[in-house]
This record gives structure tokens, sequence and C-alpha cells, in this order.
């Protein structure tokens, strides 16, 4: 893989990790329950088309995304799996969803009438009924409404409903208070249907985890399938052992010996304190390496070194305890010997959450597979 790219930064993803964390939930949610692989977003950053090979394999039989683009693409990949698209999608490319047997969810009765207009008896599109029990995102909110689309649906010959689901909006919260009501609300919204679908489903990871009763036929299965923690308030109680299947790593293209007084990166904001070792890596913000992260740290030889200075487009700098040659293996997520650095620690860093660090690392970084 390493001769397909010409830059020494690279995202290694093991994807045994990922056999193993759909293990692990299997275990958790029992044989009943189906797994849809969720991988939308470049499969939260580690690749969409390895992901979803590998989700498959390992026991899911559905793939999520969240928009038509996606799943057109993983159909171009030869990718022949069931696709939901869980976001919104135009309602003039209900045929084109159609043709490619990629699910889409409904979300109104207006986007139905509409999307009607653009179905032809050639292929039936099948669509999820999204409804929105509380995350106040998308979704159908009243049972009238909902009575309405099934009795819309049953009307229109290219049309099938195959799922019905929620989303749930504090599934990650040791409080259960606000996931239960969801839950009553989705279950009486469910029950107000003259048939039911093939597929009903509300989990998400974090549900999937700690809620039996929410699990029904199918549940959505993002984050923890990366073998990540859905939030750090039940990081320590998972009922599972996930293993993160995403590292990143670059490599020390120069080193150089600055003199105290000297100078480093835009703004020439840090300033060296004494005679210093300064490491330039080639990874910047376009690669999602962003510019909040200055002053983090990355490892080197297996400790932890400092970024200095601003971090740049491309390129950022590090200091180091001692002269490195150039070719030098950096971990800037991940393990090296004893040491590791987390995504959630980059989270914390940064104030957000561990999806989003992932999702941030550019198409631009390649990735490798093992
Ligand atoms: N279902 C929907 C509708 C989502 O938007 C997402 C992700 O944001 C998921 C399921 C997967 O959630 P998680 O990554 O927490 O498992």
């Amino acid at each position: 893989a390493q001769e397909q790219f010409h830059r020494d930064t690279w995202v290694e993803v093991d994807l045994d990790a990922i056999e193993h964390n759909i293990e692990q939930i299997s275990q958790v949610i029992g044989p009943k329950v189906g797994i849809m692989a969720v991988v939308k977003a470049n499969a939260y950053g580690h690749g969409y088309v390895q992901i979803a090979k590998t989700a498959l394999s390992s026991g899911a039989t559905h793939l999520a995304v969240a928009f038509i683009d996606e799943a057109l693409f993983l159909r171009k990949q030869g990718i022949q799996a069931p696709i939901v698209v869980l976001g919104a999608s135009r309602p003039s490319d209900a045929e084109l969803a159609a043709r490619q047997s990629i699910r889409l969810t409904i979300y109104s009765k207006e986007w139905l009438q509409q999307a009607e207009t653009y179905l032809t008896k050639d292929a039936t599109l099948l669509v999820h009924l999204k409804c929105d029990t509380g995350m106040g995102r998308l979704g159908i909110k009243t049972a009238q409404e909902l009575k309405e689309i099934e009795k819309l649906v049953h009307d229109i010959e290219a049309i099938s409903i195959e799922g019905i689901y929620t989303h749930f909006a504090t599934a990650d919260e040791l409080d259960r208070s606000y996931t239960d009501r969801q839950m009553d609300t989705f279950t009486t919204l469910v029950a107000e249907l003259k048939e039911k679908p093939p597929l009903v489903h509300a989990s998400n990871s974090a549900a999937a985890l700690f809620r039996q009763d929410s699990l029904l036929s199918i549940i959505r299965f993002g984050i923890s399938m990366y073998g990540l923690s859905p939030s750090s308030e039940i990081a320590d109680r998972l009922p599972a052992k996930l293993i993160p299947a995403l590292s990143l790593h670059t490599t020390i293209v120069q080193v150089k010996k600055l003199k105290r007084g000297e100078k480093v990166s835009y703004g020439a904001t840090y300033e060296a304190a004494e005679e210093e070792w300064i490491a330039t890596l080639p990874i910047g913000y376009a690669d999602g390496w962003i510019r909040k992260m200055q002053g983090f740290e990355v490892l080197v030889d297996g400790i932890r070194v400092p970024l200095v200075g601003r971090i740049c487009m491309d390129q950022c700098m590090i200091r180091l305890p001692d002269e490195y040659s150039p070719g030098t293996r950096v971990t800037l997520i991940g393990r090296q010997g004893k040491s590791e650095i987390k995504i959630e620690e980059i989270a914390d860093y940064l104030d957000t959450i561990n999806y989003e660090v992932a999702c941030a690392i550019s198409a631009r970084v390649p990735r490798i597979y093992w």
C-alpha cells in the first residue's frame, strides 16, 4: 500500500479490530438482533470501502450512510449489500436510489408526495420511515402523519416500506429518563402502523451497549464499531471490550538545532528558550491536524514531545529532547512502545468528542489497512 502514495503521513486501520468490535457487540445484543454498520463520513474517517467490506464479512447485514453520494460510491466499488441513507435526500433522486437498491429515509408526507412524481415502475424504492421522538432533527412527529404516509405508500406501487426508525439524543448518558421517553414515543408510533415493517430500529452504539429494551430488529452501529466509546460518561462501564482501529502517524522530515531566541512558525510566536532540537512534520491543518492542536503532544521514540509554534496547512513542528534523524516515526494517535495517545485525549484537548477528531482526518491522508 505504501507505494500507492508519496507522502510519509498516514492513517493505519486495524481491520481485525473492526471485526473484534463487531463480535463484541454481537455478544451483547445476541443472535436475534441484526447489525447495520454505520459507514457515513468515510466510515468515521476510517475509509468507506474497507470498513464496509470488513463489517459485512464480520456479520453486519446492512450499511448506513448519510447521503446518496456515499451510497453511490459504495455501489461503484462493488458493494451490493443493502444501504440505508439516514439523512435527507432530494425527492428527485428517488428513482436513482431505487435503481441502485439504495434505501431512503422518509421524514415527511411532502417528501413522499414529491418523490412519487419521480418514480417509475421499473424499480421499487425501499424506504425507512424516520420518527422524531425527541432528537428534534429529522422525522415524522405525529401518529397522524405517520398513518397518512403509510396509506400513501400503500397506494404507490413503486415504494415499499422496509423499515421504521428513530434516533436517541441522550443514549450515551447515564441518566436513562430521556431515552426511556423517546423509546415509549417510538413504541406508540410503531403501534399505529397497520403493518409492521421488517426492520424496526432505534439503537446507536450507546443504546446497543446499554439498553436491551431498545435493540428491536437491528442496531445502527457506528462509533463503537471503530473501537471508541460513545461518550466519556460511559467509557469505563462498557459491557464490551473495544479495540480502537485507527492510528495516525507521520515521519520527521527535517531536524535542526535552534539557538536561544530563534523562532518557529507563522507569527514567530514560539521562541527557543535555549539551544533546542526542532523537527518538522509533514502534517498540518489541511489534514485535520487543526491549529488548535498547538501545544499538544506527539510520540517520538515512545516518549511524549510537544508541538511548538503554530500548526501550518501542511506542516507542523515539534521540540525533541535530542537529535533524531529524518525518517523517524512519529505517532499522533495510537501507541508507540508503552506510550499511547488516545483519540479521547485529543478530543478533550480540543473540547470536542472522539467522533469529530476521527472524522476530521481529511481525505488527503492515505489510509493503510492491516
Ligand atoms: N443512527 C443515526 C441516525 C446516526 O445519525 C448515527 C450517527 O451519528 C448513528 C445511528 C450511529 O451512532 P453511533 O456512532 O453513536 O453508534
